[in-house]
């Protein structure tokens, strides 16, 4: 339990497939997602958001097999507004070049554009406006005053944010904008995210850049929240975690895409300390609410995966 009735918890999920194996529709998203709904319908007070990975949709609506399953994702998206949780957009511009292989799955073996900032200021105004349009129809079948409010960019790769992607976003009304997480930092072929020097809060008014404060800008940044570890902290918590999993095995059924390129780099981020995200799927429930507990600011914004859970 909570000592602490003020902290208020943003339970925030990637609803998306693997980028590494893809994984299927049904393992990686809809059975899990369906759990979690399940869920809150015995919390009256439980509300999720899903950042939902609408290029995966848009990608299958030229795919003429049933594999693919598009009708049932829209149709839980459908869900999810009508159980009052909300949708909002999420963008992982690889899909554009993404190849259906059969039977639900993808391979993303040309990752060019998995960062936003790799496509041009026309490439993104178009494919802002086509996904926003996108996932507001669906969702205004449920609510016909719906839409959206946040974004998050797939990886986490929000830097650079002046210019078309800042632009994109005000045209839509989008304010809230949630990839920082303080402390975090990824250099590699396809990522890149800096927030060593973010403000270390949870809640901020910015403008052209996510880690500046602007009390006066346009966005509100809604930071995912993090927690420092060292090596022997991030040991426990895995062991620990290991035990936790033998009563709940994960669902999904494909495989992440390493966030960084090699494995020393993997390695050497253990041997320093280190800023780790809060997820769900990451740290067994009785550290998470203890280092909820301990967490700096009454607000607590984690991030997971409904197919991690
Ligand atoms: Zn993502």
């Amino acid at each position: 339990m909570l000592n602490n009735s003020r902290k208020k918890i943003c339970l925030t999920f990637d609803w998306e497939l693997y980028f590494g194996t893809s994984g299927t529709p049904t393992g990686s998203q809809i059975a899990p997602t369906q759990k979690l709904l399940d869920i809150a319908d015995e919390f009256p007070n439980l509300r999720y958001t899903f950042f939902i990975d609408v290029l995966h949709l848009m990608r299958c609506e030229s795919i003429m097999d049933d594999s693919t399953r598009l009708f049932d994702l829209k149709k839980q998206i459908r869900d999810i507004v009508k159980r009052n949780h909300r949708i909002e957009l999420h963008i992982h511009p690889h899909w554009l070049d993404a190849v259906y292989i059969g039977n639900g799955s993808w391979d993303f073996s040309n990752l060019d554009k998995y960062r936003i900032q790799n496509l041009s200021t026309d490439e993104i105004n178009l494919l802002i406006d086509k996904s926003v349009n996108y996932l507001n129809s669906i969702a205004r079948k449920e609510d016909p005053s719906y839409s959206l409010k946040a974004f998050r960019a797939g990886g986490w790769c929000i830097q650079p944010f002046v210019g078309a992607l800042s632009s994109s976003l005000i045209r839509h009304n989008i304010v809230f904008e949630s990839s920082v997480a303080y402390g975090c930092f990824s250099k590699s072929e396809t990522h890149f995210f800096d927030f060593r020097n973010a403000p270390h809060r949870s809640l901020w008014r910015f403008n052209d850049d996510p880690l500046i404060i602007d009390t006066c800008g346009n966005f509100y940044e809604c930071a995912i929240s993090t927690y420092p570890e060292n090596l022997i902290q991030a040991i426990s918590r895995k062991l620990e975690l290991l035990f936790y999993k033998r009563y709940s095995l994960r669902m999904g059924d494909g495989i992440p895409l390493a966030l960084n390129s090699s494995l020393i780099n993997r390695l050497m981020r253990y041997f320093k300390s280190h800023y780790t995200m809060f997820s769900i799927e990451r740290i067994s429930p009785k550290r998470l609410i203890k280092n909820v507990n301990d967490f700096h600011d009454d607000l607590v914004v984690l991030i997971s995966n409904p197919k991690e859970i």
